[in-house]
């Protein structure tokens, strides 16, 4: 029997392959299917879908449209923040040399391959960092401690070996005792070393060039709303040393014409979107949960900012055990519901979540509204009060 992908009938896609009608307040999440993209984006890809055009020319038009949205030299379209990150650290160790490029990962003879990261920085975002590095044929070097770095931990690992330093923003990094991206830049440029900046989960696409980054990653399905993506951008002579790495370890991390162009209109809509009136549409929704969940015995909110300083606020959500829930028994229970609702609870464990709003659909902040209150005021389910269990047994066990 067909499977159900291709529509016979007016019944939505979720529905005809079996697949739950979730509501994602969690956030720009992998797992979910990163973002709405928007319609420019869609557009685009359907359009050039059945078309042949020259990919370098393709890549050239992208390269001006990162160009004119970041304030970099130059940029091209990868397939993931993930693979960018891997596709910079090989620019880095191979230059223009095109016979290096095809001898990653494994011979690196004559190239610098040292990669320093703060250890406060070696986030996980699937895989972590320092795999992306060694994937490009890099080796680690971390530096300082989890809690803080010192100047002197970058400055002396940095030896003839040096190929690039990675630095990372994002909410997952260790919060304090890290060197900023301006103290990293001057160490590492100090000492003829380029520094890479994976800031995949940004809005902002020209801070960190601005503040001296050599390349720049970014993610084109998180707040961007493009397809499946990454996109580099930073200095010409290293963007193409990056290029070069699509006849290297780039060509499994392969980006087609259609992401290229996806990519391409959702940079173009994001200079135009209505960024104060989507802002002002993600606090109604904050306001509705909050009142959802006022004077709720043993529920409390807080509308708070970004960690990285993203234009964006989210509902924390404290469940204290006076509520009959744990933070992860309630997250559990909203995923488990109808519609199913996956919350931001990667701290369930310290009894908090949050409700982002920044990936709504019409109606659906009111059906959380609704749901939050439905659950809070009826009977408290088996799991009410279970902990998060950390396990891998599931995914082990995928396609079962
Ligand atoms: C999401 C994320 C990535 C990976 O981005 P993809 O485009 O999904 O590969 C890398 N680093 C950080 C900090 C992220 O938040």
């Amino acid at each position: 029997m067909a499977s159900a992908i291709n529509a016979t009938s007016n019944t939505p896609i979720r529905e005809r392959l079996g697949l739950r009608p979730i509501i994602n307040v969690s956030g720009t999440m992998t797992a979910l299917g990163a973002s709405i993209m928007v319609p420019e984006a869609i557009r685009a890809m359907a359009e050039i879908a059945p078309e042949f055009v020259e990919i370098d020319d393709l890549q050239r038009h992208a390269s001006a449209t990162v160009a004119r949205v970041t304030g970099a030299e130059a940029g091209f379209i990868t397939a993931s923040a993930a693979g960018g990150i891997v596709i910079a650290v090989a620019a880095a160790m191979t230059g223009d040399r095109s016979l290096a490029v095809e001898r990653l990962p494994l011979d690196t003879t004559g190239l610098k391959s040292e990669v320093i990261l703060q250890l406060g920085h070696n986030v996980g975002y699937g895989n972590s960092i320092d795999q992306a590095i060694r994937l490009a044929g890099g080796t680690p070097v971390l530096a300082g401690t989890v809690s803080s770095t010192q100047p002197y931990q970058v400055a002396d690992a940095i030896t003839d070996a040096t190929a690039a330093g990675i630095y990372v923003v994002a909410h997952s990094t260790i919060a304090y005792g890290m060197l900023t991206l301006p103290e990293f830049v001057a160490i590492c440029h100090d000492m003829g070393v380029p520094v890479i900046v994976d800031a995949a989960s940004e809005y902002d696409f020209r801070r960190f060039i601005a503040e001296g980054a050599d390349l720049v990653i970014y993610s084109g399905h998180k707040f961007l709303g493009g397809p499946t993506s990454g996109i580099i951008a930073g200095r010409k002579d290293l963007v193409r040393s990056g290029y070069l790495q699509n006849r290297g370890v780039g060509r499994s991390m392969k980006v087609g014409k259609e992401t290229i162009a996806g990519v391409m209109a959702a940079l173009d809509a994001w200079q135009v979107r209505d960024h104060a009136g989507i802002r002002a549409s993600e606090q109604l929704a904050l306001e509705g949960w909050q009142a959802a969940l006022a004077d709720r015995t043993g529920i409390e909110t807080e509308i708070s900012p970004d960690p990285t300083n993203n234009p964006l606020d989210r509902l924390e959500v404290r469940v204290l055990p006076n509520s009959g829930f744990t933070a992860y028994g309630l997250a559990s229970t909203l995923a488990a519901g109808s519609p199913p609702i996956m919350v931001r609870g990667h701290q369930a464990e310290k009894g908090i979540f949050w409700l982002d709003p920044c990936n709504l659909h019409p109606g659906e902040a009111d059906t959380v509204a609704k749901r939050l209150a439905e659950i809070l005021s009826g009977e408290r389910p088996d799991n009410a009060m279970a902990v998060p269990v950390k396990s891998s047994s599931r995914t082990l066990q995928w396609p079962d």
